[in-house]
């Protein structure tokens, strides 16, 4: 494979905890070798010798890890532009369900479309996140609701390499009860039984929507609960609505990340620190939804650590740009610009269940945004601005 040696950043933003704050090295270069960093340093101390390699100049970018998506929901059927129309027009979220629009339409979208058609859909969407910088990303199922849907989207996101983003497969049946009147009981029961038996293998995480309108926090526990017995790692919607509990359950089982909480309790969140359950924020959904923010300064004086997501999809969240997210989260929920910032690396990798990913060192995945930027700062305050210049993934560079 390729060796291939970064020279000429302005900056490398590594993240790397074992320095302090965001890991700044001033005029760095990286080697690449087997899709892994082999060496990172200031470029004046690059070791003699280095035998063959191709050389690439990054004209004096900000170079940092690639970025990494906590919480998207890539995989569906269909678009709801149309809703989006209505609901600025002032029709409620529920009105439109009552009209068999929300989440049932994507379902039937999806359900009626064929791999084909769903593998095309998502890779515009991926190609969309790459060139806003994302090179990993939290993949959840959850638009077919049945066990042989659910894993058949399962396969389609376990299968879908070649397009630069690695993704993170993410088994979400327990995402809405289905539309067909099967019993509640009976699909909790298949979420925790045959799907779960089915993900093995395929899945890393297992989540449930756990809020006011979706499942409750004991059915929320059966699922999980079960998913820990299959090796499964855990992680829920939690608290976009109301509180259940949800985070304080996902903390109980030492998972990986509870997500949304707009709502949630200081008991909730020291639970979260103590187990290291990270905190995914989604602040494309809270403005859209016109939600109160979630409590930030309270999870952050319990010790929490903050992810953001996309939530990409059709219904609250049509957006695959993370600095996007970025610019929300430091303006509208009072994170940092730090915290942004590890939030869509080091801590989002973490969250996602890739924590190799999301860090600049040796022995990581080559992984690299170039940046048309002097600062970390710009990224999120030149909102609405794509500044990506070019992107490595693997070792590999791309546009
Ligand atoms: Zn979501």
């Amino acid at each position: 494979m390729t060796r291939r040696l970064l020279r000429g950043a302005a900056r490398v933003v590594t993240c790397d905890p074992a320095l302090p704050g965001l890991g700044v090295v001033e005029r760095a270069a990286i080697l690449v070798e087997h899709g892994r960093i082999a060496w990172l340093g200031a470029e004046q101390d690059l070791p003699a010798g280095l035998g063959p390699v191709e050389e690439h100049d990054a004209n004096g970018a900000l170079v940092t890890p690639g970025l990494v998506d906590a919480h998207a929901h890539p995989l569906f059927g269909g678009d709801r532009a149309d809703e989006f129309a209505q609901r600025a027009a002032g029709v409620s979220y529920r009105e439109l369900a009552d009209a068999g629009g929300g989440i049932a339409s994507s379902v039937a979208a999806t359900r009626a479309a064929s791999d084909e058609e769903l593998c095309a859909a998502m890779g515009a969407r991926l190609a969309r996140a790459r060139a806003w910088g994302t090179t990993t990303m939290e993949a959840k199922t959850g638009y077919a609701l049945s066990v042989a849907g659910e894993l058949r989207l399962l396969r389609l996101l376990a299968g879908a390499t070649g397009h630069g983003v690695t993704l993170v497969p993410t088994l979400l049946g327990a995402h809405a009860l289905p539309p067909d009147g099967e019993s509640r009981a009976a699909y909790v029961a298949a979420c925790a039984g045959p799907m779960i038996d089915g993900a093995r293998g395929l899945a890393v995480a297992v989540d449930v929507y756990c809020d006011e309108g979706a499942f409750t926090l004991a059915e929320a526990r059966q699922i999980l609960a079960a998913a820990r017995a299959a090796g499964l790692a855990v992680r829920a919607h939690a608290g976009q609505f109301a509180d259940l509990g949800a985070a304080g359950l996902v903390a109980e089982l030492g998972g990986l990340s509870a997500d949304h909480l707009e709502q949630v309790s200081l008991a909730d969140a020291r639970r979260m620190a103590d187990a290291g359950t990270v905190c995914t924020l989604l602040a494309g959904a809270c403005v859209q939804l016109r939600l109160p923010p979630p409590p930030v300064a309270m999870l952050r004086a319990a010790g929490c650590a903050f992810a953001l997501g996309t939530d990409l999809n059709p219904g609250s969240s049509m957006s695959e740009s993370l600095p996007l997210q970025m610019w929300l989260a430091t303006t509208h929920l009072g994170l940092t610009v730090e915290e942004a910032w590890l939030g869509v690396t080091r801590i989002a990798a973490r969250a996602a269940g890739r924590p190799e990913a999301g860090v600049l060192r040796i022995g990581a995945p080559a992984d690299l945004v170039l940046f048309a930027a002097d600062a970390p700062a710009e990224i999120p305050y030149h909102y609405g601005a794509n500044l990506v210049r070019s992107v490595w993934s693997d070792g590999a560079p791309g546009r």
